[in-house]
């Protein structure tokens, strides 16, 4: 090792919401952690860098309890008892959307097996929430380093380790490099991984509604012609005590930027016609953002001293709640073999660890990103043929229990080879 090198068992780039999480489950198993982000930790929890809201499934819930992030996310997690879903249309006279007729309705208590206590499906929490609460957990990590703001100037990886050089000059070889970077993934695009891509003709727009009566824990999703209307259950607003929920209101992304500069009453407007009136008068509030929608998969997801994870190997369409979801399970599968192998001293970086990897994420991977594709296509159109598919396929669902418990238990990331994080066990 070069004189002012520093050394790590595993080095992430990227500190979002999946690179944090997984540096805590290895940090955690006692495993020495650096972890980088271009972005310093207190602009990633400001209020205007992330509007979004993420719906934690029941599973992911338990790898966060494992890893000990979970009790700094509780106080500001809303639990989604019920789900309602609908096919709607706007009014073409321009007024509040009509109460829809409510096509399927999933409940909390028909989800679980005989026996086992109600659990609520998952939880609805702000993203800044959830980076504040992983990034204290890593300050009590004594065999994690974070670095942040700090970028990746050369990465060399051989059959040996992996050396990366940072912009400032400080030098790291690690056993092996995670590439955490979300969908640009720089580093996959320097291995040579072929990244399978789409770009939807959507932009995500999302924002806070405030709302007179209380959502008691009901999330819906409606499907307009331009694709899926998301209300998410959030806490009330700390401060004034504000019923709340987030948005996420898909839209044609040519649309998109003559909303967000719209004057406000023209918003408010737009966005009733959209909401409706079920929870009595209803305003959106704070900043408005976009996210440009698209799904895409890498063809793998390792390759010499190198894994991806989270939306560096896939990335899918929001209209399930499931990207970061699928992602957790990349990091707590990624994190089971490597605390396996480092327990038994094995070389933690090697092919065959990596290959355990890979195979163990595909399948899970590659049928989220078919389910979320064809839900998207099937349901963000209006044409009249497609519209009476759907409506029979969801009325037929909703009359069969056992149909929509088996979608509410993939919701909740608890079917399939669960990692050990997920089941709820220590690593
Ligand atoms: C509108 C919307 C709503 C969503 N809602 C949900 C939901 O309810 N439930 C759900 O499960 N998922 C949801 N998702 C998906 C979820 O947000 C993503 O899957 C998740 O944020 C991916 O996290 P990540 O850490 O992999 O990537 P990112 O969040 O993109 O993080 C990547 C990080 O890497 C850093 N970085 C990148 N390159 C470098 C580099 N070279 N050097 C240093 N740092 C670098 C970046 O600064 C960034 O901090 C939603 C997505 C959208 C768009």
């Amino acid at each position: 090792m070069v004189a002012d090198e520093q050394a790590a068992d595993v080095l992430i780039i990227g500190a979002g919401l999946i690179g944090a999480t997984l540096a805590a489950a290895l940090g955690s198993a006692g495993l020495r952690v650096t972890v980088i982000d271009r972005v310093a930790g207190p602009a990633q929890v400001a209020p205007t860098f992330d509007g979004r809201t993420t719906a934690i499934a029941h599973g992911s819930q338990r790898a966060l309890e494992a890893i000990g992030v979970w009790p700094a996310i509780a106080p500001h997690a809303e639990p989604i008892l019920d789900i309602r879903i609908s096919d709607g249309r706007l009014d073409p006279a321009g007024g509040p959307a009509p109460v829809s007729r409510l096509h399927l309705h999933f409940d909390h208590r028909q989800a679980g097996r005989e026996g086992e206590p109600a659990a609520p499906m998952g939880h609805i929490v702000e993203n800044r929430h959830i980076r504040v609460a992983l990034f204290r957990r890593l300050e009590t990590l004594p065999s994690v380093r974070v670095l942040a703001p700090a970028d990746v100037a050369t990465t060399v990886r051989s059959e040996d380790d992996a050396r990366v050089a940072l912009a400032d000059g400080r030098k790291i070889r690690a056993t092996l490099l995670v590439s955490a970077e979300g969908r640009g993934g720089a580093l996959r695009e320097q291995a040579g991984i072929r990244l399978l891509r789409a770009d939807y003709p959507q932009t995500a727009l999302v924002v806070t509604a405030e709302h007179e009566l209380p959502h008691r824990g009901v999330a819906q999703e409606k499907f307009l012609p331009a694709g899926p209307f998301a209300i998410l259950p959030m806490t009330d607003d700390p401060d004034s005590g504000a019923h709340r929920s987030s948005i996420v209101w898909t839209e044609h992304t040519t649309l998109v930027p003559t909303l967000l500069r719209l004057p406000e009453a023209e918003f408010q407007h737009e966005f009733v016609r959209r909401f409706g009136e079920h929870l009595g008068a209803v305003k959106a509030v704070g900043p408005r953002f976009s996210y440009p929608l698209s799904v895409q998969a890498a063809e793998h997801f390792t390759a010499t001293r190198l894994a991806l994870v989270g939306d560096a190997a896939h990335s899918i369409h929001p209209i399930a709640g499931q990207g970061w979801n699928l992602g957790l399970r990349d990091a707590a599968a990624l994190a089971e073999v490597v605390a396996d192998a480092y327990r038994l001293g094995l070389d933690i970086g090697h092919a065959s660890v990596l290959a355990d990897y890979e195979r163990w994420r595909r399948v899970d991977s590659l049928s989220m990103i078919g389910a979320t594709d064809t839900l998207n296509r099937l349901f963000s159109n209006d044409l009249a043929p497609l519209r009476v598919v759907r409506d029979v396929g969801l009325a037929a669902v909703n009359r069969l229990p056992p149909l929509r418990r088996f979608f509410m238990r993939h919701a909740m990331g608890l079917v399939g080879d669960l990692p050990r994080l997920i089941r709820g066990e220590a690593l």
